[in-house]
C-alpha cells in the first residue's frame, strides 16, 4: 500500500477518518506506523497528500488529513480486452490500474468461455477491490470506468466508432503485421485478445472500424503480460 485511499464520505468535518479495515491492519502490523507519523494518502476520484495517524487503538486508526495535489497523470487510452479467465482478470485489473487505464471495456469475443461472465470476480465489488489495489500501487486516486459489452459484432459495429473516436486505433494480434509502435503521443483504443486470440472475423470487423493489427513479436505473451508490455511500449 504505496498510497492510503479513502473515499469522501469517510472523512469528517474536521479533515478526520477513522479506519477499522484493512488499510487499520496494514498501518498498524506492515507499516508499522504510531501516533505523529505521516503516510502518502488520497481521496478516491480526489486529491493526494499525506495522513497524520492522531490516534490508535489495537482496532482502530484515526488521521488527519492534509491533501492538495493532483494525482499523476491518466494514460490516454481505452482498452477494450477479451474478458479474461477469472484469475487473469484479478491480476489484468491490479496492472491496468497501476499503469493508468482509466477507460476499460471488458468484452465477449468468440474465445471467451461464456462461464467466464459468471464468475464471481465480476462482482462490481470484488472488480473495485482489485483496481483499488492497483491504484494503491501507482499512488493514484482516479478509479478506471470499467464497461461491459457480451456482445462482440453489435459491440463493434455500432458503438466502437463513436467510442474510438479521434484516436488511434490498434489491435494487438500476433501474425505477419506491422510491428507495435513505440512511445506515441496521442489518444489511443487498443484491443487485446483472449488466451485463444480473436478469430479471423473479429480481425475483420475490428478492421471495417479503422483498427490497425499490430505484433510484438512471435513470443505469444499472457495477457496480462501483454495488458503491461503494449502499454509500456505504446506510452
Ligand atoms: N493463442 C493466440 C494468442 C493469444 S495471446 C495465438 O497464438 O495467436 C492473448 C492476446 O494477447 C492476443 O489476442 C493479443 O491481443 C495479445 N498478444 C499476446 N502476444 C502478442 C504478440 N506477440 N503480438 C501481439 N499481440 C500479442
Amino acid at each position: 500500500m504505496n498510497l492510503l485511499l479513502v473515499t469522501q464520505q469517510e472523512i469528517d468535518s474536521q479533515g478526520c477518518v477513522l479506519l477499522t479495515d484493512r488499510r487499520h491492519q496494514h498501518i498498524q502490523n506492515i507499516h508499522r506506523l504510531k501516533v505523529g507519523d505521516t503516510l502518502q494518502a488520497g481521496v478516491i476520484n480526489g486529491l493526494c497528500g499525506e495522513a497524520e495517524i492522531i490516534e490508535q487503538q489495537s482496532h482502530a486508526t484515526r488521521l488527519k488529513l492534509n491533501l492538495y495535489k493532483q494525482p499523476p497523470p491518466p494514460l490516454p487510452v481505452t482498452l477494450l480486452l477479451a474478458l479474461p479467465r477469472p484469475r487473469m482478470l484479478a491480476r489484468s485489473l491490479e496492472h491496468l490500474a497501476t499503469l493508468g487505464v482509466k477507460k476499460l471495456v471488458l468484452m465477449q469475443t468468440n474465445r471467451v468461455e461464456k462461464s467466464y461472465w459468471q464468475s464471481p470476480e465480476l462482482k462490481p465489488e470484488k472488480i473495485h477491490q482489485h483496481l483499488i489495489l492497483g491504484l494503491e500501487q501507482a499512488k493514484d486516486t482516479l478509479l478506471p470506468e470499467v464497461i461491459f459489452k457480451n456482445r462482440f459484432k453489435p459491440f463493434v459495429e455500432d458503438e466502437l466508432a463513436s467510442l474510438a473516436a479521434n484516436s488511434l486505433k490498434l489491435v494487438a494480434h500476433p501474425g505477419n503485421y506491422p510491428t507495435c509502435p513505440r512511445n506515441i503521443d496521442q489518444q489511443l483504443t487498443l484491443a487485446i485478445g483472449p488466451e485463444g486470440g480473436f478469430v479471423d472475423y473479429e480481425i475483420q470487423l475490428l478492421e471495417a472500424q479503422n483498427f490497425q493489427p499490430v505484433q510484438m513479436g512471435e513470443r505469444i505473451l499472457r495477457v496480462e503480460t501483454a495488458v503491461t508490455a503494449l502499454l509500456s511500449r505504446l506510452f
